[in-house]
């Protein structure tokens, strides 16, 4: 079943610099609250655990989406007066950046200094 709301699945310094790259903010929404992370194309469709294929999302809209494909989740979002267009926009100029592993290390290691 889906694992995706777990956490080991991915290595921390790597699931922080994928925070880093989108912003520390949820691609859909902009929370900065509850992240996690969210598969664009859903593992049950065959998506890979590739940054490229992994977005910054809030835990509430990641249990909103569920194991949506985009096409629908985005109607979900439109159907909530959300403008897909330019989060489309967003989403490709986010996954298009390199994720930055260094960043990653130094905030896991900032945070387990802590
Ligand atoms: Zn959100």
């Amino acid at each position: 079943m889906s694992n995706k709301h777990g956490s080991k699945w991915i290595r921390p310094a790597k699931r922080l610099a994928i925070y880093s790259r989108d912003g520390f903010a949820c691609a859909y929404c902009g929370s900065e609250e509850s992240l996690s992370l969210d598969h664009l194309q859903p593992r049950e469709l065959g998506g890979s655990h590739a940054a490229e294929n992994l977005v910054t999302s809030c835990v509430s809209c990641n249990s909103a989406r569920k194991d949506l494909p985009m096409r629908d989740w985005f109607q979900v979002l439109r159907d909530g007066g959300g403008d897909t267009s330019q989060l489309r926009k967003k989403i490709r100029t986010l996954t298009a950046r390199a994720i930055n592993l260094d960043e990653g290390k130094r905030l896991l290691a900032a945070r387990r200094a802590q």
